[in-house]
């Protein structure tokens, strides 16, 4: 299947690393610009080399995403390099354990800060650009907008935030054509995810465990399981899905309890 985005500029938050890496790879692959938005300085230009010296197009846009302005930076960039935005992918996140009993009120903000607002303002400042395009908008969140975690009111606050304004939006920018899901990821091995189960004690049961409780082939998501699902997303071949939460984690989240084969 032709995804049809050759020469399409797709932004992607947090895409030097992890999720978002295997986005902006994939996109490249299908002939799309990606716009690599991170603050790794590192992360960022090793990936832009790999990508020019594969033969593909990207931008690299290094900031820190948390003031409305960096957003804005990032929009105003991309359109004075590229001309035009077809699509953003806000995934740039961080499980970062503002909790209620082990956290206080300035965690709570910040955290909400960190993970959710920036969701917001890439789409505020995009949106002139993608009524033009009829661009589509993906919003990582998380399975702990549904399930919860424990110790991490912060985070889990924003990606729940993040489902309700992906309905949200769907509704409000349904008339100019412009599409907006969520793809919920459970378990991925990421740099972000090693550190954390490298956190545990016993890292290696802790991992096992949860393997252990994945339904569909017991293995966790792979990056480009997300990546190839995001992309379809962002493309025209998916022209009449809005306002879904596609649930990208091999049944961990809704199969039956009782599934034990
Ligand atoms: P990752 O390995 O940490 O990669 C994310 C990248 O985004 C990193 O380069 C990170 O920079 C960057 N970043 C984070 N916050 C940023 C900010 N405020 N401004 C600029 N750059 C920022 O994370 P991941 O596991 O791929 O997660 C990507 C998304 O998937 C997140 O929204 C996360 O909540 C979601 N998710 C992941 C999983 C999973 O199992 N991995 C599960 C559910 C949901 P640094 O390296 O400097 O931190």
């Amino acid at each position: 299947m032709d995804l049809l985005l050759k020469d399409k500029v797709f932004i992607v938050t947090g895409g030097a690393k992890g999720i978002g890496e295997a986005i902006v790879a994939e996109l490249a692959r299908e002939g799309a610009i990606p716009v690599i938005v991170g603050r790794s300085e590192e992360a960022g230009s090793l990936l832009e080399g790999k990508l020019k010296d594969a033969g593909h197009s990207c931008l690299n846009i290094i900031t820190e995403l948390y003031d409305p302005e960096s957003s804005e930076q990032v929009i105003s960039q991309t359109l004075e390099k590229l001309g035009a935005i077809h699509g953003i992918v806000n995934n740039a996140g961080v499980n970062d354990g503002a909790g209620l009993e082990n956290g206080d009120p300035e965690l709570f903000r910040k955290s909400v800060l960190s993970n959710l607002m920036h969701y917001y303002d890439m789409v505020h400042y995009a949106l002139p650009e993608l009524k033009k395009t009829k661009g589509a908008i993906i919003n990582i969140s998380s399975k702990t907008a549904i399930t919860g975690q424990g110790g991490t009111s912060g985070y889990a606050a924003s990606k729940g935030a993040q489902l309700a304004l992906t309905r949200e939006w769907a509704v409000e920018l349904a008339q100019y054509g412009i599409r907006v899901n969520a793809i919920v990821p459970a378990e991925v091995m990421t740099p972000q995810y090693e550190r954390w189960i490298n956190s545990f004690d016993d890292s290696e049961r802790s991992l096992n465990e949860i393997i252990s409780r994945i339904p569909l082939e017991k293995r966790m998501t792979s990056s480009e399981e997300i990546a190839a699902m995001a992309v379809f997303m962002l493309s025209e071949r998916s022209s009449h899905t809005t306002g879904q939460w596609l649930v990208v984690d091999g049944g961990y989240v809704h199969f039956d309890r009782a599934y034990n084969k």
